[in-house]
């Protein structure tokens, strides 16, 4: 499935760097992947469809044996409330509370803490693909983690990207959007801090990162600085 914005610089260098450091997964972030497709599998046959998309140690496949599970879950909530947060959010709960809970603390090879960063109600996101709506920030933050993330079950999520990809004007409108949010994204020290421990290790293991891929970091973690001074001149 072609992602939103994999043709865009930025985008397009984070993902060759997502990629060398998954050719180098990691025994729990690949055993973690297989659980999550498992229960997704779960969560279906008790009635709910969901997706996730990984953030963190799990999208580079850095995962060890202590790491949290970061995730943006993907959901079609009955409430209909807006967004689909914690405290409001009854299919969240159940979802978080009574399956994934329950379920990491029964068949994890070694349990986890699991952390849901964003949720996504997949009825919004299907009314604002609808009607096109730039302003939509659940449609900008779908579009986002589409961009630049490995998921599990995305199948659930094809007709929407699809939707999303037919619509050229759309894309276009929140683009430049997708650069601000990538700043955020970089510019947080936690991320500069998880790029390094990724880094240190993959050498305890032995791995030797080529200087083509340190230069890539160092230009990833610059990157959204640069765009910023790129559009101010403009
Ligand atoms: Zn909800």
């Amino acid at each position: 499935m072609i992602t939103p914005f994999a043709d865009h610089p930025i985008v397009r260098e984070f993902n060759k760097l997502r990629k060398f450091f998954l050719l180098h997964e990691s025994k729990e972030s690949r055993n973690r992947i297989g659980e999550f497709r498992k229960f997704s599998y779960v969560i279906q046959k008790a009635g709910l469809e969901v997706a996730f998309d990984f953030v963190g140690s799990m999208n580079f496949g850095q995962s060890a044996p202590g790491s949290d599970v970061d995730l943006i879950l993907y959901l079609e909530c009955e409430t209909y409330h807006h967004d689909c947060i914690q405290a409001q959010c009854k299919t969240w709960q159940m979802v978080h509370d009574y399956l994934l809970d329950s379920l990491i603390r029964e068949y994890a090879d070694q349990p986890y803490n699991l952390q849901i960063i964003d949720a996504i109600n997949l009825k919004v996101l299907m009314d604002d693909l609808i009607l096109g709506r730039s302003d939509s920030d659940t449609l900008l933050r779908f579009a986002f983690y589409r961009s630049i993330c490995r998921s599990v079950n995305s199948t659930l999520l094809r007709p929407y990207q699809e939707r999303l990809l037919e619509n050229q004007l759309l894309l276009d409108r929140i683009r430049p959007h997708i650069v601000h949010i990538f700043d955020s994204f970089t510019r947080d020290a936690s991320h500069n801090i998880s790029m390094r421990k990724y880094q240190e290790r993959l050498q305890d293991d032995g791995v030797r990162i080529p200087p083509s891929v340190r230069r890539r970091i160092r230009w990833h973690l610059d990157s959204a600085q640069r765009y910023r001074d790129q559009e101010a001149n403009e």
